[in-house]
């Protein structure tokens, strides 16, 4: 009888403990409807990148004296400088110039130290490519001008995420009045309507 007892009162035991560990993940759950979304509509929606963003590296061949200051700043050794020496000019002549973005870091120290500022960041992040072979950009791939997502006019920018207030970047706790920094896809899309002349859906 005592045996059995036990085993009631263990098995009571474990259904508390299980019932407070459902509760502990569904009170996660419930916090996270709460917040308001931070989702972007990509690729039709994408953020504008900050002013100092860190993207892929724009290479101006006509501007490099082949000196490979970028070369030993680098933490890695990384850019390939491919120079020979001209016996009648007496001075360097560059060949080819590569960077591996599949190895790159993105520090900025090439940037920061080539003397002639042939070497420069841009906005541009979309670097994925099915071979990471593809992502050793020669001097052609990186002469190449940048994407910008304000010049892409199948692209909405945003500055800010949408459904948040200006300036808000944590969702939680955000009192269900305050203005959306943003429109909604829906209001975009009524918005651009609206500019054409044409009714919205609704209301036709
Ligand atoms: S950004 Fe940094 S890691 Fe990349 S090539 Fe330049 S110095 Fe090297
Ligand atoms: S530091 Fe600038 S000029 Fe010198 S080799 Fe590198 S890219 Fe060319």
């Amino acid at each position: 009888m005592l045996k059995f007892l036990k085993q009631v009162g263990d098995y009571a035991k474990e259904t508390v403990q299980a019932a407070r560990y459902i509760g502990q993940g569904l009170s996660v759950t419930f916090d996270h409807m709460q917040r308001r979304p931070v989702t972007v509509q990509y690729p039709y929606e994408k953020l504008i990148p900050s002013e100092r963003f860190r993207g892929r590296i724009h290479f101006e061949f006509d501007k490099c004296i082949s000196c490979e200051v970028c070369v030993r700043v680098c933490p890695i050794n990384l850019p390939v400088v491919d120079w020979e020496f001209n016996k009648e000019t007496k001075k360097k002549k560059l060949n080819s110039y590569s960077i591996d973005f599949g190895v790159c870091i993105f520090c900025g120290n090439c940037v920061e130290y080539c003397p002639t500022n042939c070497l420069s960041m841009t906005e541009e992040y979309e670097l994925a490519a099915y071979d990471r072979h593809e992502l050793n950009f020669d001097n052609v791939a990186l002469g190449r001008l940048p994407y910008k997502v304000t010049d892409d006019a199948m692209v909405t920018p945003l500055r800010e995420l949408a459904y948040l207030p200006k300036g808000a970047l944590d969702p939680h706790d955000l009192p269900a009045d305050v203005q959306r920094a943003g429109l909604r896809p829906e209001e975009i899309i009524a918005q651009a309507e609206a500019a054409q002349g044409k009714q919205p859906e609704e209301a036709k």
